[in-house]
């Protein structure tokens, strides 16, 4: 990334590592203080963020002997989930699986 021209000052603000609601996020930032966030980097976490708060209901499906599960567009598009993509399954207690991505 570039500086960018800071809309405050008209200095060139410079690229960084932010932070944004509790997340790592690349920006820039200007010697006069002003932050600016890469903006589809915002989205997600702010989407992150609501979906966090959420529960979803999905039905489990059947492809020959795998019962399977689809996972909410929002979901995927907060975690960057990709078709294709593996994901670790772990049980835990006696009526939980956790997924987890990357
Ligand atoms: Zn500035």
């Amino acid at each position: 990334m570039d500086g960018m021209k800071c809309v405050a000052c008209g200095k060139t603000a410079r690229p960084a590592k932010l932070s944004f609601q509790g997340q790592a996020i690349d920006g820039w930032k200007c010697k006069c203080g002003v932050e600016y966030f890469q903006p589809e980097q915002a989205q997600r976490i702010l989407l992150l963020n609501q979906v966090r708060k959420e529960q979803f209901r999905v039905k489990v499906g059947k492809v020959r002997s795998n019962l399977i599960l689809r996972i909410p567009k929002r979901i995927a598009d907060a975690l960057e989930l990709k078709d294709g993509e593996e994901v670790t399954l772990r049980v835990e207690g006696s009526g939980e699986i956790r997924v987890l991505t990357g």
